[in-house]
């Protein structure tokens, strides 16, 4: 079996992400002050992370946490496990959190971390070592009033409880507020795991009406079977739509009259790959998934996936960014171009954000909302929020992710120039 990881990048997230910052500086003519206030990253740690495996050998790794913009509220963002992160990384995703943030009105700035480390190598007390290591690196910067850490790509809620422990033995008292995320019994929020797939599935959906397919049996492929990929497969599978094909690092799976989603999830759960699913066929690559005839198409992997290079293969009629980031700048412009309906990644995967910030609230209130409660509340948010953008884009006579992004940026700068341009 020749195993190629699919998911390598070319290069260059944070360039996307500055591309799409200036184009919006512009289109909002924001002064030559607040927009380059806007433009760098208020805070960045870097840290030495030694990863001590269980054999007792030292590798060291390298650690960040990048805090964008502090103008609105304390950083929020989470922390990625990938041999990919690297500073630059992490930079772009923390500015796409104060956007997202500031797009969703949750009171928080941007930030991000990572560490170099690929989590599949890894035993679990390999995790928790690093993990720890990696806490009393950036302790100083973190905590519930000032940054708080959330799962990401090779991260969950085990690794959320680590990380409260971490923080909680150093300030020696519980401090549950510095991570979100976190498990049931510390103080998690129902339905904070599939968070970010509920409001995939749901944007998913609001956008599928709007082009006029709110008929039964649209069709979806889905790249990317992580937490958010496997999540939102599952619900729209659910929801009666017609799942087609999934990729993953290792392979993609193709059926035409849709896949069984939670058999699916059987098989990768015991083999850690969709490939090799018997009840499907292969696809020679992942990047074929791109280019299926269907009708909704979800990247939920990693950044830059769908570049300058195989854009052209789309042939979906809405595309729903599940990860961050997963469409270069340029190609992006081409699908807008090409009349292809992308809902962008600061509005579509919010939904993890937002469940994170009610997490919070019902922490501060000391009361804890039924899974069905937090489910509304978020699609409540959720389509307050398209409706907003989608009329804006109007408006402007602009594509969605352009409303998207200066709604958001409009908004940080106002409180970094109310600030006297504090971030
Ligand atoms: N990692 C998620 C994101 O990219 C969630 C962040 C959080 O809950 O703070 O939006």
């Amino acid at each position: 079996m020749t195993v190629v990881d699919v998911f390598e990048r070319t290069s260059g997230p944070y360039e996307d992400a500055l591309t799409r910052y200036r184009a919006s500086a512009d289109r909002l003519a924001l002064e030559p002050g607040v927009r380059s206030v806007l433009q760098h990253p208020r805070r960045e740690m870097s840290v030495a992370v030694p990863l001590v495996r269980d054999d007792g050998r030292v590798e060291m790794l390298t650690g960040h946490r990048v805090q964008h913009n502090l103008a609105r509220g304390p950083g929020k963002g989470g922390i990625r496990y990938s041999p990919l992160v690297d500073l630059n990384e992490i930079r772009a995703l923390a500015m796409w959190m104060t956007w997202k943030c500031a797009l969703l009105d949750i009171p928080y700035g941007g930030a991000k971390g990572g560490v170099t480390v690929d989590p599949s190598t890894c035993s679990a007390d390999e995790l928790e070592r690093v993990t720890r290591n990696f806490v009393s690196g950036i302790g100083p910067i973190i905590g519930p009033d000032t940054d708080i850490p959330a799962p990401d790509v090779g991260t969950d809620e085990r690794t959320m409880a680590w990380i409260m422990d971490a923080f909680s033995t150093t300030a020696g008292r519980a401090v549950p507020g510095v991570v979100t995320g976190k498990p049931l019994a510390l103080g998690g929020s129902q339905g904070r795991v599939s968070a970010t797939a509920h409001g995939v599935a749901h944007v998913a959906d609001l956008a599928l009406k709007h082009v006029g397919m709110n008929h039964g049996g649209v069709t979806v492929a889905v790249h990317g079977f992580g937490n958010v990929g496997a999540w939102t497969a599952t619900l729209l599978h659910q929801a009666g739509h017609r799942v087609v094909a999934v990729a993953d690092r290792f392979g993609a799976v193709w059926n035409g009259n849709g896949l069984d989603v939670p058999d699916l999830r059987r098989h990768v759960a015991e083999t850690g790959s969709v490939f090799g699913y018997g009840k499907a066929d292969p696809l020679p690559t992942a990047d074929a998934v791109l280019g299926l005839e269907v009708d909704l198409l979800v990247p939920a992997s990693v950044e830059r996936i769908i570049h300058e290079g195989n854009v052209r293969q789309v042939r979906a009629n809405v595309i729903v960014e599940g990860a961050n980031g997963p469409i270069t700048a340029t190609a992006g412009d081409m699908l807008d171009d090409a009349g292809v309906l992308v809902v962008p990644d600061i509005l579509a995967n919010a939904g993890g954000v937002v469940v994170s910030y009610f997490e919070w609230v019902q922490a501060q209130q000391g009361l804890w909302w039924s899974a069905d409660e937090v489910r509304s509340r978020l699609d409540a948010r959720m389509t307050d929020v398209w409706r907003q953008v989608v009329e804006r884009a109007s408006a402007d006579g602009t594509g969605l992710r352009a409303a998207a992004m200066d709604r958001a940026v409009a908004r940080v700068a106002e409180a970094c120039v109310a600030r006297g341009l504090g971030h």
